[in-house]
């Protein structure tokens, strides 16, 4: 489950930055690309789990999922996507992705 490490690192990260100006986080805000085979809920679940005894804890974590976007190489179609097996209007398999892979902190709340 490589959730529970992506969540753990993404926890320290906030982590570090909040105790380095002695605050609480309140609210965390991640997004994550629909393309990086992320699982929103399982993140839900380790941040809980990861946050307790940081700065973090019982802050409310709130996830943006990204869409990602993808080019069609047979009729030059653009398209967002939410998963590697989409197939363009057209019927074509045949698309370059781009973007929807990242997973980074965007907002982070402190008190
Ligand atoms: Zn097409």
């Amino acid at each position: 489950m490589h959730e529970m490490s992506i969540t753990q690192s993404l926890v320290e990260a906030c982590a570090a930055e909040a105790e380095a100006e002695g605050a609480r986080v309140t609210r965390v805000t991640v997004e994550i690309g629909c393309l990086c085979g992320v699982m929103a809920d399982a993140v839900r679940f380790c941040y809980d789990v990861c946050a307790q005894g940081t700065a973090l804890e019982g802050s409310r974590l709130d996830i943006v999922a990204v869409p990602g976007q993808a080019l069609c190489r047979d009729c030059g179609a653009a398209m967002a996507v939410d998963d590697w097996l989409a197939l363009c209007a057209c019927g074509s398999a045949n698309l370059g992705f781009s973007g929807g892979d990242e997973l980074r902190i965007k907002e982070m709340e402190v008190v």
